[in-house]
């Protein structure tokens, strides 16, 4: 049996702020905004993650208020949510994610991207796949002031 869980993030874009996307420092003049290093697709894959498993959401298990986030790594936060993923027992199938940015252009990082979460998620590089999207000039990432992010994530449940 496999269990699908969705995740959904966006983080605003800011001055003085590097823009990490996926694990990956991407060279722009706006970084994203947030307690940790805001990294908004690795947050919607680690809310695709948990929730696959039933775990709940990266807010209740890495909480803003709590100052040893600050700043921090999410890619290693998605290996905490993997541990707690894989220590009951369930095996991931796929991750599929799409980012949604106006500027700059995600295709020169892309792979470099896939390789990262999918070493971080212990996967072939085959089985995670990274899509990019604009928002067509509309809307708050349309107008740059934001980027978002949507992921899928598959597993299957203990035998
Ligand atoms: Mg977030």
């Amino acid at each position: 049996m496999t269990r699908s869980g969705i995740g959904f993030d966006s983080h605003r874009l800011i001055a003085g702020r590097p823009l990490v996307i996926g694990g990956v420092e991407i060279p722009h003049e706006l970084g994203l905004d947030g307690h940790s290093d805001a990294d908004v697709l690795t947050h919607a894959v680690i809310d695709a993650l948990l929730g696959a498993a039933g775990l709940g959401d990266v807010g209740e298990h890495f909480p803003d208020e709590q100052e040893q986030w600050r700043d921090a790594d999410s890619v290693g936060l998605l290996e905490l949510a993997l541990e707690s993923v894989l220590e009951r027992r369930f095996r991931l199938i796929n991750v599929d994610c799409t980012l949604i940015m106006e500027t700059p252009k995600l295709a020169p990082h892309k792979t470099a991207i896939r390789g990262r979460l999918a070493g971080a998620l212990g996967l072939e590089v085959e089985r995670v796949n990274v899509k990019a999207s604009t928002g067509e000039r509309i809307g708050f990432v349309g107008r740059g002031e934001g980027v978002a992010a949507l992921a899928i994530v598959t597993l299957s449940e203990p035998g």
